[in-house]
């Protein structure tokens, strides 16, 4: 076991900061040390906020010695996919059309986290706008894999999930719209939930699809995915998607015990195309889970050939009516032309990038007049079945297990010619948004050539506790999450 603390548990460090065997600044100051020494090779933060997190860190160190341990993460050092609005640090959506741009306030995820005492060390690389699936649509760096410098990290929440698994930070927070945040938490070997829709707060974070994105927390282990979900799930009268049920207590949903639990395999998730190191890991994985007093039993997602075609239609239509408030006019640079339209036009081609351009030009198509029937209203049919089908197959059983992706993280640069295999890669992460149901990527093996693999746990609506519960039984069982990468 690592004594490295940039590498321990929130629960861990809780204790150690607890018991004042280190101070949060002394954390914080590690934290930046493993970052000055990394990040010119792996580039997971686009900005970071020294001055501003050793304040936090002196702020929660004053906060524990006047006797304050409610609060788990008290002190402990966090990173931000830039998608998030921070206050006073500077917001891109890794997008040129952003550059510079510092929002006067933070979202509500951001907010609740620094409540709680945690500490913001910066904000994550991403594809622009969130659009992709490896980090590579970035308007200012590529983010490399800490497993294998020669691959990507996923995406578009790659920042996140190679600063978690580097030792960067003690956890992330990532966004994930169709797998944003399972998918890299799958290529960089770590813990992804992506929550009910609706369970967090959307309020401040910048908008690409808004009927599927969905903040959440990225970490090393189930425990600590917990804790950070608790910290900021519940309902936000900023935000009218968010829902007002109860918040349970998710540690307490964490006993090991998951006898009698139903889980369900989902037939079609494991019928073509899987890498055949990642079918066996899942595989091993569900009879893992067997092991331990689960009960498992095929079911069937009959129309999950079509997820991905619904969702690049949504995503596409929503994207290109959140995206149109960027002008050049309201925020980032402006690119100046002869008049206002020619300056709309020009500050959007120089800001936004090759995928942003394809998806706007796409839901413009598919909204309009003459073909919003065919596409548009299609693919929103096509998403009431798809719901309806995981609603089926959940109604036998407690969740579902099955593969976050296909593959393990491919090479960089090995899809950017061919933006359809790219989408194909979120062929098993895409109908969990469509539906707005929960879900969790956990480390559950690693291929031939030494890269994570990761299971994914499917719940039913509000149902996090379930999903945590199983997955925090299935890592007491393996080993998988104590890896570390070598960089
Ligand atoms: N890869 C998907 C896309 O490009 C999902 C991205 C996400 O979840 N933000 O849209």
């Amino acid at each position: 076991m690592t004594t490295d603390p940039c590498f321990l548990g929130i629960h861990e460090l809780h204790d150690r900061l607890r018991r004042r065997e280190m101070s949060a600044v002394e954390l914080t100051e590690a934290l930046f040390q493993r970052i000055d020494a990394t990040d010119d090779a792996i580039r997971a933060y686009l900005a970071i906020c020294r001055e501003q997190a050793l304040e936090a860190a002196r702020r929660a160190d004053a906060r524990l010695a006047a006797g304050e341990v409610s609060s788990k993460l008290l002190g402990i050092p966090v990173a931000l996919k830039d998608v998030l609005l921070t206050d006073g640090v500077t917001t891109t959506c890794a997008s040129r059309i952003l550059d510079g741009f510092t929002p006067p306030y933070d979202g509500t995820a951001v907010r609740r986290l620094k409540d709680a005492g945690a500490v913001p060390l910066g904000k994550t690389n991403m594809d622009e706008f969130a659009m992709g699936s490896s980090t590579e649509n970035s308007g200012y760096a590529i983010t490399r894999n800490p497993w294998n410098l020669d691959h990507v990290p996923g995406g578009s929440s790659g920042g996140s999930a190679a600063a978690v698994a580097a030792g960067q930070c003690i956890a992330a927070l990532g966004t994930d719209t169709g797998g944003s945040i399972r998918q890299p938490a799958s290529f960089c070997g770590i813990v992804g939930l992506k929550p009910t829709y609706g369970r967090v707060s959307r309020y401040g974070v910048v908008a690409y699809a808004s009927s599927l994105d969905q903040v959440g927390p990225m970490t090393r282990d189930v425990t600590d995915c917990a804790l950070m979900l608790q910290a900021i799930a519940g309902h936000d009268p900023a935000d009218s998607t968010s829902v007002d049920v109860p918040v349970p207590d998710y540690a307490a949903a964490l006993t090991g015990d998951v006898k009698g639990m139903r889980i369900g395999v989902p037939i079609e998730f494991f019928a073509t195309g899987l890498q055949p190191e990642v079918e066996q890991a899942v595989r091993q994985g569900i009879r893992e889970l067997e092991k331990a007093g689960a009960v498992v039993t095929d079911v069937s997602l009959p129309r999950n050939d079509y997820a991905v075609a619904a969702y690049y239609i949504i995503a596409a239509a929503e994207a290109s009516s959140n995206l149109a408030r960027y002008d050049g006019m309201r925020y980032g640079p402006r690119a100046e032309a002869g008049d206002l339209t020619a300056t709309y036009m020009k500050s959007r081609a120089q800001g936004f990038g090759k995928e942003v351009k394809r998806r706007i030009m796409l839901g413009t198509y598919v909204l309009s007049a003459g073909y919003y029937d065919a596409y548009y209203l299609k693919a929103q049919k096509v998403r009431t079945l798809l719901k309806q089908d995981m609603e089926s197959a959940l109604s036998g059983c407690d969740a579902i297990v099955a593969p976050t992706c296909p593959t393990t993280a491919f090479k960089l640069d090995e899809m950017t010619q061919d933006p359809l295999q790219m989408y194909l890669s979120d062929i098993l992460t895409i109908s969990v948004n469509l539906a707005g149901l929960p879900a969790l990527s956990v480390p559950c093996g690693f291929d031939d050539a030494g890269l994570p693999i990761g299971m994914q746990i499917i719940g039913k609506h509000f149902d996090e506790a379930t999903v945590l519960r199983l997955g925090y039984a299935y890592e007491q069982a393996t080993e998988w999450y104590t890896r570390r990468p070598a960089v």
